[in-house]
Parts: C-alpha cells; structure tokens; sequence
C-alpha cells in the first residue's frame, strides 16, 4: 500500500465515509505488503466458508476468523485456555495445567489452576520449580519449611499471592465455606503439578524397619499408611491459624512473608482507563525468579502499545472480554480474542496492546520470569525522542507528537 492512499482513506474515514473509502480503495488498505490481506481486499463469495466446522470454538476467537487487515504474516499460536485443559479430579478438588507439552508457546513457565474443596487438601510435597500463586476465590491454608527449619503457615484470599522456592516442602488447603480456586505458576515450562515429590509415595516406597528407625517409634506404627498416594484428597477444615502457627514455631520464624496482598496493593499507575498493580522481588522480597502485574482495563480502556525487554509474558485472564494483537520482526502480527480462563503469550520485546472489546472490566495477570519487572512503552519512548526525529519518521507535526502520553505502563480510555 502506497502512503497517501492510506492516508487518504483515514481523512475520508474520520469524515464518516467510511465505506466508500474502503470500497475505493479496497485494493491498497490494510496490509501493506503484496498481496494484501484482510475482509476488506476480499469478496462475499470468496470470504464464506462452506465446509465444516464448530461455531462454539469460531465465536470464540472471531478475530482468527477475521482477522484486521493489518494483520500480517504466520505467527505461532500464541493462544491457549485453561477451558480447553483436560481435569484431574479426585475428593476434595481437581487441577488442570499447561505446560510447555500443552502450550508450546510458552517456554518459560508452566500453569496449574486449581479448586480445592473446604478441607480439600494438596498432600504435602515438594517439587524441582518455584511455585508461584495467585488466589482467585475462596481462602486457603499453606503450610511450608523453609531450608533453614522454619516453619511458615498462612490463610490467604482472592488477590493474595504466595511463593514456594524450589524443593521448599508445602501443603495447600481449602477453608470453609467454600474451598478456595487458585493460579499457579512454575518457573519451569515443563514443570507438572501431576509430577511432584509426594510425602505419601516415599514412606511407602521406604521398608518399615527404615521408617521406624529414621522416626525413632516402632514400625508398627506406620501399618497403615496408603499404599497409592493422595495427591487431591477430603481432609477435616483446620482449627484457627493461631493454633497451626504455635505447633510449628519451635524451628524459628522467616524473614520474609512468603505471601503477598497483591490486589490490596496500590497501584503503580491509575487512570480513568483502568490500573496496573505489580509484585515483583523489589516489594514481594521472595519472589526472585517471577514478577507479575495485574491490569485492569476499563470497558473501551486500551492498554497502551509496550514491550517487555527481559522476559517474555505469560498472561492469565481473569474477567471480562478483550482482544490483544501482537507485533513481530517479519513482519507479524496476530490479533486474538480473550475471555476468562484464557491463557496467552507475548514472547519477549514483541510489541502488544490489549482492547476492552466488553462491556465490563477486563483483568489480566501478567507474568513473567525475572526478578524485576520492566517495559518499554511506545509512547513514553516516542515523547522522549528529539521531535523532529520522529517527526521526520511518520510525516506528522512535531506539535501532535508532544501530546502523545509521555509516562508508561498508560491505559487509555475509549
Ligand atoms: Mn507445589
Ligand atoms: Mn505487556
């Protein structure tokens, strides 16, 4: 596409001739490489699909039935959902996950989401990642030992994270009245919450006499544990923290909360659009190897067009329905619709937005493995470029650069 017929067709778009614009200029709008793409450079017959197909998957992702015209290029899958995910279910709760085996496309952490019924218990066990977790409803009890001996026990509620270092032993546990739901996330892409290091599994794999001689009470004592082990399974609701926390505190306490009130945190930047909360190892001291943001996008909101130079990002939604499109070297870019449950990513320093296409708030959890966050935003960084420099690069007037937002981390209202 030539310059001034896009130019052309924005002044006539912004006059409200829209389709007349498009109509006429049809051959040359949207994609700018040859041939170009879009609905828009097509006909009604050529655009019908005849053949089979699931309206339930297509309504859910229209934007890869039709996909913007200045879409471009062949992107990986950048999509996923956790409604997708096959359920292990057992009493007391169920998990499913993505890892890299589910998601290829995420290469640096894996997901877990899982529900755990009031007294519904995570068998105490340990594993080779870090465990990362936001909570999404309900409250749940973890219970963790430190390498040093000290024991940590905490309730935590929707919006509260906690972090569990590699091989740190821990449990999990439902409170009442309603249990608890849960994101984890691994600091390790092909970490599985079905693969994990089970206190159950290993007394039953060690003989009798070993059992009774490391423990110093007789065998006899351990004639009935389980021979599978639980992994999910119905305990009894736990009496107060305060009880928990004194039967522990002979080993010492820890330095630092391994949890951290996310939600309640203020945010780093608010707008009439929407605002950001972030945690990572600069506030929540613990969490070294993943950092996180939680967006929040105003129906109309858009999250301004960033990158993350250090870390690719792994995103969760939450609620509400929007649209991201991601920008590659290619040049790419893919344009995906979201809904709760979804998963994505944006691998690192690729350029992205997000649209509140709904007509509620949209939340986002963004996650990433480093210790600190970091972005770069477009136009934080174009007001604070020399003007004519930038100037010369769009053909626009120095004095509308200087009133393009000049802060990051922006959300725009609609
Ligand atoms: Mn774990
Ligand atoms: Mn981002």
């Amino acid at each position: 596409m030539d310059q001034l017929s896009r130019r052309s067709l924005l002044a006539l778009g912004a006059a409200g001739s829209v389709l007349a614009a498009a109509q006429a200029q049809a051959a040359s709008f949207g994609n700018p490489d040859a041939p170009p793409q879009g609905a828009i450079n097509s006909t009604p017959g050529a655009l019908s699909e005849p053949g089979p197909r699931s309206p339930a998957l297509q309504d859910q992702l229209p934007s890869f039935q039709n996909p913007p015209a200045t879409d471009v290029g062949n992107s990986p899958l950048l999509w996923s959902s956790f409604n997708i995910m096959p359920k292990r279910v057992q009493g007391g709760g169920w998990a499913r996950q993505m890892t890299a085996a589910e998601f290829p496309a995420s290469r640096a952490v894996s997901g877990v989401n899982m529900r755990l019924g009031p007294g519904g218990i995570r068998e105490l066990h340990w594993h080779l990642a870090g465990e990362w977790a936001l909570m999404t409803n309900g409250r749940c009890r973890i219970t963790m030992l430190d390498a040093e001996g000290r024991a940590y026990v905490e309730d935590v509620g929707a919006g509260d994270l906690w972090f569990i270092p590699p091989g740190f032993p821990h449990s999990l546990q439902g409170l009442g009245p309603d249990g608890c739901e849960f994101l984890i996330v691994f600091d390790d892409a092909f970490q599985s919450e079905f693969n994990t290091l089970l206190v159950t599994d290993w007394l039953a794999h060690t003989p009798p006499q070993v059992l009774g001689q490391n423990f110093g009470v007789p065998p006899e004592a351990f004639a009935r544990i389980p021979l599978q082990d639980l992994w999910i399974f119905q305990g009894k609701e736990p009496g107060p923290l305060a009880a928990d926390r004194a039967a522990v505190a002979s080993g010492g306490t820890v330095p630092e909360p391994f949890t951290f009130p996310l939600t309640a945190t203020k945010p780093v930047k608010e707008t009439a659009a929407g605002r950001i909360q972030l945690a990572d190892s600069r506030t929540f001291k613990v969490s070294t190897t993943i950092a996180a943001a939680i967006e929040t996008i105003k129906p109309g909101g858009l999250r301004q067009m960033h990158w993350h130079p250090n870390a690719d990002e792994w995103q969760y939604w939450i609620k509400g329905r929007g649209r991201m499109t991601v920008f590659d070297a290619g040049p790419r870019a893919e344009t995906i619709d979201f809904q709760a449950g979804d998963v994505a990513v944006v691998p690192r320093s690729q350029g992205h937005y997000i649209q509140n296409t709904g007509s509620e708030e949209v939340q986002v959890l963004a996650i990433f493995k480093t210790a600190q966050y970091q972005e770069v935003d477009l136009s934080d960084w174009l007001t604070h470029a020399p003007p004519e420099l930038v100037a010369q690069h769009f053909n626009i007037d120095p004095a509308l650069i200087a009133r393009f937002p000049d802060t990051p981390l922006g959300i725009q209202p609609g």
